[in-house]
C-alpha cells in the first residue's frame, strides 16, 4: 500500500474529536467530494476515497482505538478489516443509502450491491387516476438473520481471508508449458474462509424469501412508468448494501375514456336530432362522479367541449389535465314509418336551404368548381 494520510487530517479534525464531529466532517466532505458530483474527477474521487476509509475506521470505536495505538499498521495484513477496505460498497453502502438516499440518483459509480429486481404491475385505468397501494411479493434473496449476513455461525469467528489464495479466489497452476488460472477449490472462489459456516444460509450470507413491500403508485401514472425504490432488491450479504427494485407498471385500457398525457378523452354519441336541435347531456368523469354538458344546436361530429381539470393529475406538480368531450353525431337506423315520413318531409325542405348545412354548400360549389376546370 502507497503512504497513506493520517485519518484524522484526512477529515480534517482534531485527534480528540468525538463521534458526532467526525460524522459532520465526514458528511461535509463526502458531499464535496462524491464521485456523482465530480464526475471524471480522478483527484476528486481519491479523497473520497481517503475520507470514506478514514470515517470506516474512526467511526468505530474500536478501529479508531487499534489506529491510535498502531497507526495504520493496525489494518494491515491479517488485522481488523484483513484483506483491505472495499470502496467498491462494503460498509460504506448503508450510510450512503441512508446520507443520499434518492437526492443523487441512479447508481453510485461502480459501487457494488445486491441485484437490481424488476417487476411488472397491472392496474387499471381508474387506479392510475386516484393512484393505488399495491402488496408486491417478491421471491428473493435477504440478508441471513441468523449470522447476520456474515456467513458464519460463530458471531466471534467472522470470515478470514483465504490462506491458498490470500483472498484472490484464483490459483494458478502449472500445466505443461501453461500456467492455468481456476478457482481457489479451498474457499470455491470467494477468496474468503468460513470456519464454521452458518446452518441457515450455508455460508452465502442471504438466504431466499419471499418479501412482501407495498408499493405506492402516484395518482396519474402513465403506462410504461418505472418506480424505483432503493434499496428494495436482492440483498448483497455480508456488508454490501441491496439493490433497487424497479415496479414497471402498465394500465389497462378503459372502455370509455382514452387519455393523451393528463387529458382524458370521452366519445359520447348524440342523437341527430340532439345535434341539430341543441341540448344537454350528462357525461360520466373518471372519479365516478357525473357531469352536465351543453351542446349547442349544430354541434357537428368531432366537436371537443372540454371540462377544465377533469383529466389526470401530472406528476410532480399540482396541475390537471382536462377532460374533453367528443362529439359524434349518430345517424339513426331502423326507422320507423313515422320516422321515415317526418325525415322525409325534412330532407325535402332542407334541400331547399343552403344555410343550413354550410360544409355540403362549400364542398358542393368547390365540385362545381372543379368540374368546370376552375379547381
Ligand atoms: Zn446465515
Ligand atoms: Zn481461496
Amino acid at each position: 500500500m502507497a503512504t497513506k494520510i493520517d485519518y484524522y487530517a484526512a477529515l480534517e479534525v482534531s485527534r480528540d474529536a468525538n463521534g458526532d464531529e467526525i460524522k459532520r466532517a465526514y458528511r461535509k466532505l463526502a458531499m464535496k467530494y462524491h464521485p456523482d458530483r465530480n464526475p471524471g474527477d480522478a483527484e476528486a474521487e481519491n479523497k473520497f476515497k481517503e475520507i470514506s476509509e478514514a470515517y470506516e475506521v474512526l467511526k468505530d470505536d474500536q478501529k479508531r482505538a487499534a489506529y491510535d495505538r498502531f497507526g495504520h499498521a493496525a489494518f494491515e495484513g491479517g488485522g481488523p478489516g484483513a484483506g483491505g477496505f472495499d470502496f467498491g460498497g462494503g460498509g460504506l453502502g448503508d450510510i450512503f443509502e441512508q446520507m443520499f438516499g434518492d437526492m443523487m440518483g441512479g447508481r453510485r459509480g461502480g459501487r457494488r450491491s445486491g441485484a437490481d429486481i424488476q417487476v411488472q404491475v397491472s392496474i387499471t385505468f381508474a387506479e392510475a387516476f386516484a393512484g393505488v397501494k399495491k402488496e408486491i411479493t417478491i421471491p428473493t434473496r435477504v440478508t441471513c438473520k441468523s449470522c447476520e449476513g456474515t456467513g458464519s455461525a460463530d458471531k466471534d469467528q467472522p470470515p478470514e481471508t483465504c490462506p491458498s489464495c490470500h483472498g484472490a479466489g484464483k490459483v494458478r497452476a502449472q500445466q505443461g508449458f501453461f500456467a492455468i488460472e481456476r478457482p481457489c477449490p479451498t474457499c470455491h472462489g470467494t477468496g474468503r474462509l468460513i470456519r464454521n459456516p452458518c446452518k441457515e444460509c450455508h455460508g452465502a450470507g442471504t438466504v431466499e424469501k419471499n418479501r412482501t413491500i407495498e408499493v405506492s403508485i402516484p395518482a396519474g401514472v402513465e403506462d410504461g412508468t418505472r418506480i424505483r425504490i432503493t434499496g428494495e432488491g436482492e440483498a448483497g450479504g455480508k456488508g454490501v448494501p441491496a439493490g433497487d427494485l424497479y415496479v414497471h407498471v402498465s394500465v389497462e385500457a378503459h372502455a370509455i375514456f382514452q387519455r393523451d398525457g393528463a387529458n382524458i378523452y370521452c366519445r359520447v354519441p348524440v342523437r341527430m336530432g340532439q345535434a341539430a336541435l341543441g341540448t344537454e347531456i350528462e357525461v360520466p368523469v373518471v372519479d365516478g362522479s357525473r357531469a352536465k354538458v351543453k351542446i349547442p344546436a349544430g354541434t357537428q361530429t368531432g366537436e371537443h367541449f372540454r371540462l377544465r381539470g377533469k383529466g389526470f393529475s401530472v406528476l410532480r406538480s399540482s396541475a390537471r389535465g382536462d377532460m374533453y368531450i367528443q362529439v359524434v353525431v349518430e345517424t339513426p337506423r331502423h326507422l320507423s314509418k313515422r320516422q321515415r315520413e317526418l325525415l322525409e318531409e325534412f330532407e325535402t325542405d332542407a334541400a331547399g336551404h343552403a344555410k343550413g348545412s354550410p360544409e355540403s354548400t362549400g364542398f358542393f360549389s368547390k365540385v362545381k368548381d372543379f368540374f368546370e376546370g376552375k379547381l
